[in-house]
């Protein structure tokens, strides 16, 4: 193995300063062990480490990368933006092109209004379906991950799955207390939820595929159900769309599933790499925000102009060409995983959502939901996990995250996969249960 003594040092003094080192949960590695890398560039599909190591990147930024690291165009965009002045308070016009972009890919968006990150973006999306309804309770799906807004906490997927926490403490009992979690995938618990509290409920927000529990997408027909009951009720139905938004097609998982939500959420990729994030609906929904409707919602920050310039940027060259780079990148890598998995004679299954998707091992029933994804043998993903590393392969430190590929991955980077695979297939099958 390479060293990693300067990220080692530097994760040291990282903790003396920032709690556990780092700013996201998952980042320090908890689940899988070992010294998380501090990543001083990157290029294209390329990461590389404060000890020199390069790495083929499969995480991109948990998404938003499609293009590749440092994208001319978009590094050129944001250096033009920057010269103009980094925030104003004032508004932009290019918050209303980054607008117009994601309106004219989502049809169902006629609104949108720009925050900061996707937490904020569902978390206004369900005080916004809140205060159009008159309603208290909102229904979410055990794995689904919204950000970390208190109401949305209840048995989350992400770093809270990663972590085992069924939530977190500080959120409290009143916080919680109007949110009903079902599990995903289940039109009947649904139904059943529906039928007992039905004019209590504001509204139903769901991952539009969910990619916080591992990639488990909906069965078909699942969000048009969703769609279908909550409009029965009076309720909204809420699409976080901030993973797969603009990444898995040019419309998002909208565009592989065309079910009209009246409320989107957006993240990710649509600020190419910057925090920027938005959340959209119906001109009359969205027409109850502040400063037209009673329901407050603001940002010192938001639609900051640099963030602006790298959303427009990436989301302009993110053509149907890039599209079909994207699921033929996921496809040969889907292959060559696969592949040397079933030569290790290790059984997994590689649930997929568009160009997303994620390792599960064992010969377990197919994963449809949190408690089916926690019955794989999860025990086996950190050799797998560590054996790429070690190989200057980046794959997700989680068995609950998804696999993210970038249009940037070359055939140097396929080498270095196709070669690391079969020895990581041989730490999985090797592994042993906890
Ligand atoms: C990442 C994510 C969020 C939270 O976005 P942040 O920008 O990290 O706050 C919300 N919903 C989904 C589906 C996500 O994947």
């Amino acid at each position: 193995m390479s060293s990693t003594d300067v990220s080692a040092k530097l994760f040291a003094d990282a903790a003396s300063v920032i709690p556990g080192g780092v700013n996201s949960p998952v980042r320090a590695f908890a689940s899988v062990g070992g010294t998380p890398r501090f990543i001083t560039s990157a290029q294209g599909c390329w990461l590389t480490d404060a000890d020199g190591n390069r790495y083929a990147d499969l995480v991109c930024s948990w998404g938003p990368m499609i293009l590749g690291h440092a994208h001319p165009a978009v590094v050129e965009a944001v250096q033009r933006a920057a010269a103009d002045g980094l925030s104003f308070g004032a508004p932009t016009p290019s918050e209303s092109e980054l607008a117009r972009e994601i309106i004219d890919r989502v049809a169902p968006v006629e609104r949108l209004r720009l925050v900061n990150s996707g937490t904020e973006a569902t978390m206004s999306a369900i005080r916004l379906a809140r205060g159009f309804t008159g309603r208290a309770k909102i229904v979410k799906f055990s794995g689904c991950y919204h950000g970390h807004s208190d109401a949305l906490l209840a048995d989350a997927g992400s770093g809270v799955a990663t972590l085992g926490l069924p939530s977190s403490p500080g959120v409290t009992g009143a916080a919680a207390a109007d949110t009903v979690v079902l599990p995903y995938n289940n039109v009947a618990a649904v139904e059943d939820v529906f039928a007992r509290f039905g004019d209590e409920i504001a509204c139903v927000i769901t991952e539009a595929s969910p990619g916080n529990m591992g990639t488990v997408p909906p069965l078909p027909g699942f969000n048009a159900a969703l769609r279908r009951i909550t409009s029965a009720h009076g309720a909204l139905l809420i699409s976080d769309e901030v993973m797969t938004g603009f990444r898995v097609s040019r419309s998002g998982w909208y565009g592989l599933d065309p079910v009209d939500a009246d409320l989107f959420a957006f993240g990710k990729v649509m600020s190419g790499g910057l925090p920027a994030a938005a959340f959209g609906g119906s001109a009359e929904v969205m027409g109850r925000l502040a400063p037209l409707g009673p329901v407050y919602q603001a940002g010192t920050l938001s639609g900051n102009p640099v963030a602006m310039a790298a959303g427009l940027a990436t989301l302009r060259a993110a053509d149907d060409a890039v599209y079909a780079t994207l699921d033929a990148n996921a496809d040969r890598l889907i292959g060559l995983i696969a592949g040397a998995l079933t030569d290790a004679g290790v059984a997994h299954q590689i649930p997929r959502a568009g160009n997303m998707f994620s390792v599960f091992f064992g010969d377990a029933e197919p994963v449809t939901d949190f408690a089916s994804a926690k019955a794989t043998e999860t025990w086996r993903f950190p050799a797998f996990f560590h054996a790429l590393l070690d190989a200057g392969v980046y794959p997700p430190p989680s068995a609950y995250e998804c696999w993210f590929v970038s249009t940037a991955l070359d055939d140097e980077a396929f080498d270095r996969i196709s070669t690391a695979l079969p020895g990581a297939a041989r730490a999985a099958a090797q592994a042993t249960r906890p």
